[in-house]
């Protein structure tokens, strides 16, 4: 089952080109060493298909294992894998009918030059009421056609799905179909005398005749054509949530994936990369921020997966990224749709150094910290982009540059005493080490039994409301208080900054520039 997975990212540096993929994200909360503690509950509003059992199962599915089994709401079945997909619902027929009939509609003109090709068919068919020789017409029929499936296909176009299988789809479709719909379209129109004198007279008459016909036609043709299409290339065109499931209270598009790993037993979500970007940018950003600062934030968390992926593809794990902010932020599907627009209009686009994706970091707010005076800053000689000199003061003017906190000497005791629980009451806590860019390396914690040392990264891992490591601290009567600048790491880009920078007009591909030095922007090849 793992060849499922075998997925293949090639690198030209020359041509700037990694192909497309589907993302598998780790699902970190449900990493099950003990197989005894499985129990996995999925749902679908359709219901779903499980890999090994014949018939779509309904409701809610119960998910449990021993060491060689999977047993699915009581079936024992005996694999590594359990793949897991939603199933579409009996009616979607009907709403993709009214999906094409729309698009019909809308583009009407588009049809209608198309079928102008058809003119000397028609004036055959008028002059020479035995005229049966149909095959030029299948021709031009089928390269009209062709004409209205790339047209039709361009808004749902997946990168994982090239024009050419889809065309080879629709000329498959075309040879089967295509003779039945016209002879049977014809047959229906049965001409009444007056109707063929009216054909034979008027252009206008001739025209709509044949072309009602041919819409009929496309119309069909295409209702079959786009429910033989893969599910994620529905869920795209009809935009909706139906073919969700969900999981732990949230729904997610795509596949999951149960897989035995070395000891342990794996839930990965493998989906479509700008469905996995539409629900990072949600989670990552800010509600409401401009369309610009979004499209940052898409190729940065675009440009950090496929950093993640090369690395995972190159280590052979069976995932390619996290879905916690140990990486980056993904709770599946969202209903911000107003976001698919930064996901569009970067399609594809990452930020490279030496033609390979950069290690994209960011943080909420850099507080002005200069990340090339960072000493434990990141490789910073294989990544010379992180060690930018130049300050960020764009993110100056709001709240979240600068904050504050108070606290009681009880408070530090109590939250220092997670790490080490015998700790008397802390009496002083004095900054001991920063480096130069003003990051804070060490502190002195004295209790009424002596003092000692712990670290700045210690520090701000034990208390959620120490934000950055830019800060100082004063006593303030019998407690003390924190004053600092940042929310984060300060490394890489600065979402606020960004966010001042889309305020005076830069657009996205500058300010990526500014918070990463020295790099070029590469895009992820359509081709598989
Ligand atoms: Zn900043």
């Amino acid at each position: 089952m793992i060849s499922l997975f075998n997925l293949c990212l090639f690198l030209f540096c020359s041509t700037s080109s990694i192909s497309a993929f589907d993302v598998r994200v780790l699902l970190d909360k449900f990493i099950f060493f003990d197989t005894k503690k499985i129990e996995c509950v999925f749902s679908s509003q359709h219901g779903m298909e499980i890999a090994g059992i014949e018939q779509p199962i309904h409701g809610s599915v119960k998910i449990s294992c021993t060491d060689q089994e999977f047993i699915v709401n009581g079936v024992i079945l005996k694999d590594d894998t359990l793949v897991i997909t939603p199933t579409l619902p009996s009616n979607y027929e009907k709403k993709i009918h009214q999906f094409i009939t729309q698009w019909l509609k809308n583009e009407h003109d588009f049809c209608q030059n198309q079928l102008k090709g058809l003119t000397n068919f028609y004036e055959k068919f008028v002059n020479d009421r035995n005229f049966r020789d149909y095959a030029p017409l299948y021709q031009v029929m089928q390269q009209c056609i062709d004409a209205c499936i790339f047209k039709f296909i361009e808004p749902v176009e997946h990168p994982a799905i090239t024009y050419e299988s889809l065309a080879k789809l629709a000329q498959q479709q075309l040879g089967l179909q295509l003779k039945v719909l016209l002879t049977t379209a014809i047959n229906d129109k049965k001409a009444s005398k007056s109707l063929l004198e009216q054909i034979k007279t008027s252009e206008k008459i001739r025209t709509d005749f044949f072309v009602k016909i041919l819409d009929q036609i496309l119309a069909d043709f295409l209702i079959d054509y786009f429910v033989g299409l893969p599910h994620k290339i529905i869920h795209q065109a009809m935009r909706d949530e139906t073919g969700c499931l969900i999981f732990d209270k949230n729904k997610y598009l795509g596949t999951f994936y149960l897989i035995r790993d070395k000891n342990a037993i794996l839930l990965i979500n493998s989906l479509d990369i700008d469905d996995y970007l539409l629900s990072v940018v949600h989670y990552e950003g800010w509600p409401g921020w401009p369309m610009e600062v979004n499209k940052v934030l898409v190729v940065a968390s675009r440009t950090y997966l496929v950093d993640k992926v090369l690395r995972a593809n190159k280590s052979k794990q069976l995932y390619h990224i996290v879905n916690s902010n140990k990486h980056q932020t993904y709770k599946g599907y969202h209903k911000f749709t107003q976001l698919k627009q930064a996901v569009d209009e970067t399609r594809n686009v990452f930020i490279a150094y030496k033609g390979e994706p950069i290690v994209a970091m960011f943080d909420s707010c850099c507080g002005g910290v200069i990340p090339a005076k960072i000493s434990a800053g990141y490789d910073y000689k294989n990544h010379p982009y992180l060690a930018r000199t130049k300050p960020c003061a764009h993110c100056k003017r709001y709240p979240i540059y600068d904050w504050k906190k108070e606290f009681s000497r009880l408070e530090l005791t109590e939250a220092l005493r997670k790490e080490y629980p015998d700790l008397q009451e802390i009496i002083d806590i004095k900054i001991t080490k920063k480096d130069e860019a003003g990051l804070v390396k060490q502190v002195f914690i004295t209790t009424k039994k002596g003092s000692f040392p712990v670290s700045g990264k210690k520090l701000y891992s034990l208390f959620p409301s120490i934000k950055s490591f830019c800060y100082i601290i004063k006593k303030k009567g019998r407690g003390f208080v924190f004053h600092g600048r940042g929310y984060g790491h300060h490394m890489g880009l600065c979402q606020w900054g960004s966010f001042g920078m889309v305020e005076d007009n830069w657009n996205y591909k500058n300010i990526l520039e500014f918070y990463y030095p020295g790099t070029e922007f590469m895009k992820l090849s359509l081709s598989r």
